[in-house]
């Protein structure tokens, strides 16, 4: 079958991306190497299993980017949103589902389609040639992701997440930040100010890390400490535990700066970079962190200027495969150097079970446009698929890409003269979202 397409990995994204390529009309083979293979988190050998929690988080589509996302993939004929409605359990605004359930009807569903044909084994090598799928998320098994590092570069393919917090750059007060470089050092781009700074006082910062000291950790499991590689990016308390000033050397070093407020070089400093090429998120440097959420919520908004931070997402360091989709991947999420070969899922650096889906969903549709000679249109950048596929093929900051959950931050702003702020702002977002959809769902019913 000249035209079938492979999909590697039966997760989340392989099922979804399965799914939209048969219904589109295409042959799919889809691979999945569980049973005869386990991973560390999977417990079964149903397709788009849940590692870990049950929830798809909020399904309120007005005010949150989750939900939206969760409509979006509900109006393209998701099969994961289908599933999850049926099997859904009561979980206030959020979406829980019976995983049981849920991945059993998503199998039955794959397993039944007469264009499915799925295939029990590991795939241990990218394919030379042929329409292929990479959906082999964040456990992706070893000898794969060895080839995979090959042909994307090896210090392109990660093994670790070290996040350090994104915030909002709305809810930075600016009264206290400033914008430079240390020493003024112009940056990539020309410009003099790539930095947002936030200054400490000596009492500040002793007290700042007295807190990271004191604060509630999570644990590696035992299968992370085996993991090399994250002596690369110790998290932000462990450099406090070897002294009080390793900080105020390191990540939170303060030369080459001046606080325009007081004319004089702060005792220590917060500096943020920016994140995507919107402008609206900024990653702490430095800052990824084993504390508890809460904990960082708490801790981090005592730092001068971030009292009312809202996070886009907060830190971590934990065991994930992911590509550097921004440098490696085109809009159709197909590597640049290997164009037969596309990537969907948490391999792509999305976080979480809708995302890897939606990712997923979208990787379906462009390989079956190309397997049926259709034309291959690109989501709309205001809507949910958009603002993600937009982020990890291109808006997101090549040097500080981290793996992300869909968030207000990657869409587009509203248009002057409909700028609103809060809930109407996220409102107005999403109505803009779902009719630009529309528009979209058509063009290419349209197209076929
Ligand atoms: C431990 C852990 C906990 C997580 N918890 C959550 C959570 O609570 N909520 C959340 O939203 N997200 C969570 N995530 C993140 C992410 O959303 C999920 O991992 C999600 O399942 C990713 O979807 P995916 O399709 O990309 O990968 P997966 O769902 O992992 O699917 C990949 C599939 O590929 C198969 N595979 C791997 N290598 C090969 C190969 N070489 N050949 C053939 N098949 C292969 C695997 O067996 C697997 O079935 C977690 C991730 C991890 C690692």
């Amino acid at each position: 079958m000249e035209n079938t397409i492979h999909v590697i990995g039966g997760g989340l994204a392989g099922a979804e991306a399965a799914w939209q390529a048969a219904e589109a009309g295409a042959s799919i083979i889809l691979h999945e190497m569980r049973p005869k293979r386990a991973t560390f988190a999977h417990r079964t050998d149903g397709l788009a299993e849940l590692v870990c929690s049950n929830s798809f988080r909020s399904d309120d589509w007005q005010n949150n980017a989750v939900g939206l996302l969760h409509e979006e993939m509900r109006r393209a004929g998701s099969l994961i949103m289908r599933a999850a409605d049926a099997h859904k359990l009561p979980a206030g605004g959020a979406l829980a589902v019976d995983r049981e359930g849920f991945s059993a009807a998503v199998t039955a569903a794959l397993s039944a389609h007469p264009r499915i044909v799925l295939a029990r084994e590991e795939v241990t090598a990218l394919p030379a040639s042929g329409n292929t799928i990479i959906a082999t998320g964040p456990l992706t098994a070893e000898a794969l992701a060895a080839d995979i590092a090959k042909a994307a570069g090896e210090d392109h393919l990660a093994f670790f997440d070290a996040i350090a917090p994104i915030v909002h750059r709305e809810t930075i007060d600016f009264s206290v930040a400033w914008f430079q470089s240390r020493y003024d050092k112009k940056g990539p781009g020309g410009g003099d100010a790539d930095y947002i700074n936030l200054p400490l006082d000596e009492a500040q910062y002793k007290a700042f890390v007295g807190a990271l000291l004191d604060g509630e950790k999570t644990d590696f499991r035992e299968w992370e400490k085996t993991t090399p590689y994250f002596e690369a990016c110790l998290p932000i308390e462990v450099m406090a535990a070897r002294g009080v000033d390793t900080l105020r050397f390191g990540p939170m070093k303060p030369v080459g700066l001046m606080d325009p407020r007081t004319g004089v070089r702060p005792y220590a400093v917060v500096q943020l970079r920016q994140d995507n090429a919107l402008g609206t998120l900024w990653n702490m440097v430095g800052f990824q962190t084993k504390l508890k959420h809460a904990e960082q919520v708490r801790i981090f908004r005592t730092i001068p200027g971030l009292a009312n931070a809202q996070f886009a997402r907060l830190g971590g360091l934990h065991r994930n495969t992911f590509i550097h989709s921004p440098r490696l991947l085109d809009g159709q999420l197909r590597l640049k150097a290997r164009p037969h070969l596309r990537f969907a899922g948490q391999v792509t650096g999305v976080e979480g079970y809708v995302e890897s889906a939606a990712i997923g969903l979208l990787a379906g549709r462009f390989a079956s446009a190309e397997a049926l000679g259709l034309p291959c249109v690109p989501p709309p950048p205001t809507t949910a698929f958009g603002a993600l596929l937009g982020h990890i093929t291109g808006g997101a900051s090549p040097t500080t890409f981290q793996p992300m959950n869909v968030n207000f931050g990657l869409f587009p702003d509203l248009p002057p003269g409909k700028r609103i702020k809060g809930k109407d702002r996220k409102q107005a977002m999403s109505e803009r979202a779902l009719a630009d959809l529309a528009d979209w769902l058509g063009q290419k019913e349209a197209a076929e």
